[in-house]
């Protein structure tokens, strides 16, 4: 029996029905695997198809001998789509940085090429900036995410709050509108 991988068995962690996109760039497909985004955070996850966790697992272990905070900041970076502060030009040399680079492309390189992915409206966009969530999103973070910021805003609990009451308002439309979205046809094609 041939097994390249050794430990890792290859099954999904979701099902498709309720998965992201996976979130390698340029990458359509659904994102039934879960990775976790650093040692410290392991309830952090990517969520990404097999061909890339299996790239994802194969990067991963060479960000031994790097510090987590090196780690965090660079995934940070990669899933949010901003550019390391680093600079690359100089760092190129020493090999972790060069992995760095690689796995930065992995995960956010060719963003450029961003058709792909079905464009978010502007409404839709600050839905997601209200509850506090990145793009691309599964219908169990979205439902996560509205009962832990209901358990925190909530009415009831902070008694007479206005502004609490706002911001419990916006969170429950926020929460119906991306709901809806994962529903439309346009994230399903
Ligand atoms: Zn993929």
């Amino acid at each position: 029996m041939q097994k390249k991988h050794g430990k890792k068995e290859y099954t999904p962690h979701i099902e498709p029905d309720t998965a992201p996109l996976c979130e390698a760039a340029n990458c359509i497909n659904k994102g039934v695997y879960k990775a976790p985004k650093s040692k410290n955070q392991l309830q952090d996850y990517h969520w990404l198809c097999l061909d890339h966790i299996k790239e994802y697992n194969q990067k991963w272990d060479y960000f031994n001998g790097m510090t987590t905070a090196e780690i965090e900041e660079f995934m940070q970076d990669a899933v949010t789509g901003h550019r390391p502060t680093w600079n690359r030009e100089s760092r190129l040399r020493e090999p972790a940085s060069q992995l760095h680079d690689a796995l930065y492309e992995f995960l956010a390189g060719t963003r450029k090429a961003k058709k792909t992915l079905p464009p978010l409206s502007s409404k839709l966009q600050k839905a997601l900036a209200v509850m506090d969530m990145d793009y691309p999103f599964s219908q169990k973070i979205l439902k996560d995410q509205y009962k832990k910021l209901v358990k925190k805003h909530h009415p009831d609990v902070n008694k007479g709050n206005k502004l609490s009451e706002e911001k419990f308002k916006k969170i429950t439309e926020s929460y119906h509108l991306l709901a809806a979205y994962l529903k439309s046809d346009l994230y399903k094609s």
